[in-house]
């Protein structure tokens, strides 16, 4: 995330610029008394957490970033040293794609700061063109995979992020912005983990780890777990049918007054209601070769079996 130097809109210090500033101080503000400028504050690249803004996501960030005040590092203490965004847009560059090949499109927040002493240095670092990056924090209700669109790691997904899959990288869409937070100057423009700072609602979960740097030496052995897991939950479903397709041979009235009821029961619980169902059934049916006719000849067409 970088600061784009102010001045290049030509708009600054304009009475709807002011306007807008205004809205936000405490006293009527002069376009001298203040020093505006621009920061990104966020696009839709696929990030080093392998995760991404949607537009949409944008568009509603957008609202949520107006007002919110920047920090520096400069000197905590200071207290004085604060920008404020007082204007927000999303910028879509026509002649530029993201690596998805889609336009690339940021939010772009316009701040204003005091012109006071100790706000000069930085004011000066800034005008000067000494790169300064800022780091921004935000929370979203949702973190969807590119691969198959359902929350990734949820109980239908077992992608992993920064994998591919026939050919596609799997990454998250960051979906439903919930939250933005304070953003700050980063001395450091290199430092890792500037950037933004993405919270999931409520918590990313484990594949959330793994999906991320610190992680990722534990991604193939979530893999085999993941796929592990799916497997158990394939053979539970395959278990709660039988077992209801049973209790139906029974008596319609139990297979009605079951089929809520199996979802909440575990394994165990299953095999044994299942076991007593096979026992039931095996004395109502007695086995089919005690039936007469069993050594009757049944013609078989040929064309019929055909594979
Ligand atoms: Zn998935």
């Amino acid at each position: 995330m970088r600061i784009i130097k102010a001045g290049t809109t030509g708009e600054s210090g304009s009475a709807e610029e002011m306007a807008a500033i205004n809205a936000f101080a405490k006293a009527q503000l002069t376009p001298e008394e203040i020093y505006t400028f621009s920061v990104l504050l966020c696009d839709n690249e696929v990030d080093r957490d392998f995760e991404r803004f949607t537009e949409k996501t944008l568009l509603e960030l957008r609202e949520l970033f107006v007002g919110k005040t920047g920090i520096t590092d400069h000197d905590w203490s200071a207290g004085g040293q604060k920008a404020r965004i007082y204007r927000t847009e999303v910028v879509t560059d026509p002649d530029r794609k993201n690596s998805l090949g889609m336009p690339y499109t940021y939010l772009r927040g316009y701040a204003y700061m005091l012109r006071t002493q100790s706000n000069g240095d930085l004011i000066a670092e800034i005008e000067g063109g000494i790169k300064k990056e800022t780091s921004v924090g935000c929370s979203v209700a949702a973190s969807l995979c590119s691969i198959c669109g359902e929350e990734l790691g949820g109980g239908s997904c077992s992608h992993i992020k920064g994998k591919q899959y026939g050919g596609k990288l799997c990454y998250a869409e960051l979906t439903g912005a919930v939250d933005a937070y304070e953003w700050s100057f980063v001395a450091v423009p290199a430092q890792r983990g500037a950037g933004v700072i993405k919270k999931l609602d409520p918590g990313k979960g484990l594949s959330g780890f793994v999906g991320s740097e610190d992680g990722s030496p534990f991604s193939k052995e979530f893999e085999t777990l993941s796929r592990e897991a799916a497997l158990g939950r394939r053979y539970l479903k395959q278990l709660r049918r039988e077992t209801l397709r049973l209790a139906l041979l029974l008596d319609r009235k139990l297979h009605d007054a079951l089929a809520g009821s199996v979802e909440k029961m575990d394994e165990e619980q299953l095999e044994a209601l299942k076991e007593s169902f096979d026992v039931r059934l095996a004395s109502a049916f007695p086995p089919l070769t005690q039936l007469p006719g069993r050594n009757q000849v049944v013609k078989l067409v040929g064309d019929e079996y055909k594979v």
